[in-house]
């Protein structure tokens, strides 16, 4: 038996290769169950893509960005304030998945830690207000 690395576990889990459990521990004994919806298990993981949890589908965005007017813009500062609009109708519910994405689809490096924020405009867009690194941001 195994335990910790719960991404490769999942992986032989998916390959037959092994069957997950979870312990839960109690005060006199510990209950074991196993786990049998492997789906649930790795969205909770964040191993699978979740689509209803991160509002992101699973595809390129079709992102339009501009400088936060009201940003701090320090050309010093590694990192730059950005509005994001999806146009493709996504919304980033998980700031840590839209990061993935962005990282992989046009190179950015999005801030995770720190605060970000979001803003209905009248016609039902969306800003997300973001920070960036300057240098990963491109067209
Ligand atoms: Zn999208």
């Amino acid at each position: 038996m195994t335990h910790g690395d719960q991404r490769a576990a999942y992986e032989r889990a998916v390959a037959g290769k092994s069957r997950l459990f979870a312990v839960w521990p109690g005060q006199w004994s510990s209950d074991l169950f196993e786990i049998d919806d492997l789906d649930e298990f790795a969205k909770a993981l964040g191993v699978k893509h979740d689509e209803e949890r991160t509002g992101l589908k699973d595809h390129v965005h079709e992102v339009e960005w501009t400088k936060d007017p009201y940003g701090d813009d320090n050309p010093r500062s590694q990192y730059l304030g950005i509005d994001v609009i999806l146009a493709c109708g996504c919304s980033i519910n998980d700031l840590r998945t839209f990061a993935v994405q962005m990282k992989e689809q046009r190179g950015w490096v999005i801030a995770t830690s720190g605060g970000w924020s979001k803003r209905g405009r009248p016609n039902g867009t969306t800003t997300y207000s973001l920070r960036a690194r300057r240098r990963s941001l491109t067209d």
